[in-house]
């Protein structure tokens, strides 16, 4: 499989590898957001969120919450973003599921805020009507 984090894990490519077991792994990325920027990632190849069962799911978040911790308790950061993009248009450029652990420092200037603005409450509604009648 032409997939550069089944590489990875396989070995065939090297990692700063920071957390592995049976069914995860975590590894520094290459082109940091800020210092520490790591991720987060099951073994099994899933794509993105919708295709990943329970299971690897549950595994992959316990690992997310150790490595998180361990980022915590070594850089003496006490903010972090999570991310996690599913598609092109989420600016997905790795088709394997990976999380996002992206250390946060005052005016480290990495962004990821945006503008409230107030929706149109009709409309969400309509919107929360479908998502829930589909099982959300
Ligand atoms: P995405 O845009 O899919 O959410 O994020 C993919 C991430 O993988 C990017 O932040 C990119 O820097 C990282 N990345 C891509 N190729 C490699 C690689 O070969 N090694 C490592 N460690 N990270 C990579
Ligand atoms: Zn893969």
């Amino acid at each position: 499989m032409d997939c550069i984090f089944c590489k990875i894990i396989a070995g065939e490519i090297p990692s700063f590898k920071v957390h592995e077991d049976d069914a995860t792994l975590a590894f520094m990325d290459i082109n940091p957001l800020t210092e520490g920027h790591l991720l987060v990632l099951p073994k099994r190849h899933v794509t993105g969120l919708f295709d990943t069962d329970e299971e690897t799911l549950t595994a992959t978040m316990a690992a997310v919450r150790k490595v998180a911790l361990a980022l915590k308790g070594s850089l003496g950061i006490d903010s972090m973003n999570l991310l996690q993009a599913n598609g092109p248009w989420a600016a997905q450029s790795v088709p394997h599921l990976h999380f996002h652990l992206i250390p946060r420092r005052e005016g480290d200037g990495a962004g990821m805020d945006w503008p409230l603005k107030p929706g149109d409450m009709d409309a969400i509604g309509k919107l929360r009507e479908k998502i829930s009648a589909a099982g959300g």
